[in-house]
């Protein structure tokens, strides 16, 4: 296990940035108001290879500055990666994550830090009441968060996202774990502490655009099912053995037709379905079989999850 790094620090709040050249100064400003209520704290900006002015509104208005620290990737990484950085570089008793774009409000973190110690657990988790914005983007967060509870070997808690308050118990934890891999709410829930939620309202994203594309979403999502399920795996089972069944069943029905009435041989349609929809099934299955290969691929590569370029403030 990690060293504890604790530095009789209170609280890390851990923020990755992707081009939020937009939010910045909001974002600093709303944090600049809450600091007094966080009493003894650090701010861990890190800045996951943005393009655009980020880089430069970090050092010009952070540079020096009580409570901030900012680490900055060489490339975009991507968010999981961001939040693992930040977790690794905290020492705070708690640490919380938060997004950067102002949808996650930081008031919320005292709100969480106090109902930690109330009632003594190690993680506390911010579930989405209502989440604002595009419909068929929420939509498909639904239907992941629930497929994913549904094949996943631990319970990973419905429409919570990174937005949270753990213990150092929790972080050491899941700052040990080697996987490259690294879909941080589940590993959070796969260390087993004792957790509970809070709920909130989402704010709408005001400012900047959304920073995860689809196909960023997507990755996430196969990350997030992959890691912490093997179901999928087993699908190829469950499916070969339905079609044998049904198969069998058929062939019987065949031949009873092929006996007692004059089989009239046409269905060159439902034949040429047949063979269609037993290559999706086949091509989809090898698909799922491929997806983990990649993952054991990445892990067995044993390449670093970020590359750090610079440090500020630490
Ligand atoms: N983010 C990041 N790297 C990425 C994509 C996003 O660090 O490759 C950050 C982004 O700046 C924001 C947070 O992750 O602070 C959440 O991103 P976004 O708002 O796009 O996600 P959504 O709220 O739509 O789920
Ligand atoms: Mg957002």
């Amino acid at each position: 296990m990690a060293d504890s790094k604790t530095k009789n620090l209170d609280l890390s709040i851990v923020i990755p940035v992707y081009n939020e050249e937009a939010v910045l100064p909001f974002l600093i400003e709303r944090l600049d108001k809450n600091i007094p209520s966080w009493g003894n704290c650090e701010i861990i900006l890190v800045n996951d290879g943005s393009s655009d002015n980020t880089y430069n509104i970090l050092k010009d208005s952070l540079g020096g500055k009580k409570h901030y620290k900012v680490v900055h990737f060489t490339r975009n990484f991507g968010h999981q990666e961001a939040v693992s950085a930040g977790l690794a570089e905290s020492s705070g008793n708690y640490v919380s994550i938060m997004d950067g774009d102002l949808q996650d409000p930081p008031e919320l973190i005292n709100q969480m830090l106090d109902k930690l110690k109330n009632e003594n657990t190690e993680i506390v988790y911010a579930v989405r009441e209502r989440r604002k914005g595009n419909i068929l983007k929420r939509f498909f967060y639904k239907l992941f968060y629930r497929i994913l509870r549904k094949l996943s070997d631990i319970k990973i808690p419905l429409d919570s996202g990174d937005f949270c308050i753990m213990s150092r118990l929790v972080v050491d934890k899941i700052n040990s774990l080697p996987e490259h891999n690294r879909f941080v709410r589940g590993l959070r829930s796969w260390t087993g502490y004792k957790s509970t939620s809070i709920k909130y309202n989402r704010e709408d994203r005001t400012i900047g655009k959304a920073k995860y594309s689809i196909s960023k979403l997507f990755k996430l999502a196969l990350d997030g099912l992959t890691g912490f399920s093997t179901i999928p795996l087993r699908l190829s089972i469950y499916i070969g053995f339905t079609i044998a069944l049904l198969s069998f069943l058929a062939a019987i029905v065949i031949l009873i037709l092929r006996i007692t009435l004059a089989f009239n041989v046409s269905g060159w349609a439902s034949l040429i379905l047949v063979v269609f929809f037993m290559g999706g099934v086949q091509l989809l299955l090898l698909g799922v079989v491929g997806e983990y290969i990649a993952r054991i691929y990445t892990e067995s590569q044993n390449r670093p999850v970020y590359v750090i370029k610079e440090k500020d403030g630490f």
